[in-house]
């Protein structure tokens, strides 16, 4: 199953794609927290793209094309993958397809999380995220059991850069550039569902794993 989570930042792509990676025991991929491993180990990559993502801006289509074709090479993804933060663009989503046919693969769902702004600026500039496992927490809606610290690995949390109100709002402004021609791809294709994902995450995951089990 080659699953596509799509949606604005604060959709909940990242905590339904672990999650969904569990259930369905598929890797989890994100292009965001791929970026991020780079800013922290100070590499070529990290260093050209952490003022972009500060800004709330999108690294240049080449530098996370190439990223992400030398993550599919891993053979964890023979079974599918569950990726999230890519497509943000149709050039994008043009280019995802030429990576996995050129590996005989191709895109069987996408999952389109639609959350309104207001519950988008509450969830990003309160949630926490574990510096180990990435796990996400918010400081009320999901608080970790002891402040601070990961339940699941015990790590320390952290604030994303990019999480505060004004690059929330940037990041939501760039997302809703490109979005419309990214739903119009894959509604063509007949691969795209919508979901409310105002809602509870525990009620959005189910219906995700409901609609991959008719794929
Ligand atoms: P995310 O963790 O998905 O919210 O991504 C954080 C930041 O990483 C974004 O605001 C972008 O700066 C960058 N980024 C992640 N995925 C992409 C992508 N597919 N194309 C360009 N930039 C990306």
């Amino acid at each position: 199953m080659y699953l596509v989570l799509l949606g604005p930042p604060g959709a909940g792509k990242g905590t339904q794609a672990k999650r969904l990676a569990e259930r369905l025991a598929l890797p989890h991929i994100s292009t965001g927290d791929i970026l991020r491993q780079n800013v922290k180990a100070g590499t070529d990559l990290g260093k050209q793209a952490k003022g972009i993502m500060d800004q709330g801006l999108l690294v240049g289509d080449d530098l996370v094309a190439k990223m992400l074709d030398e993550r599919f090479n891993n053979l964890d993804i023979k079974k599918g993958f569950i990726l999230d933060g890519y497509p943000r663009t149709l050039s994008q989503a043009k280019t995802l397809d030429e990576i996995l046919s050129n590996k005989k693969l191709a895109v069987d769902l996408v999952v389109y999380l639609n959350a309104s702004d207001a519950v988008i600026v509450k969830r990003l500039t309160g949630r926490l995220v574990c510096s180990k496992c990435g796990a996400n927490f918010h400081v009320t809606n999901m608080p970790p059991k002891a402040k601070g610290i990961c339940d699941s690995c015990q790590a320390s949390l952290y604030q994303r850069s990019d999480d505060n109100e004004v690059t929330v709002r940037k990041r939501l402004e760039v997302y809703k550039n490109e979005v419309a021609s990214l739903i119009e791809y894959y509604t063509k294709s007949k691969k795209l569902y919508s979901l409310n994902a105002d809602l509870d995450p525990g009620i959005v995951l189910e219906q995700v794993i409901e609609l991959s089990a008719k794929v």
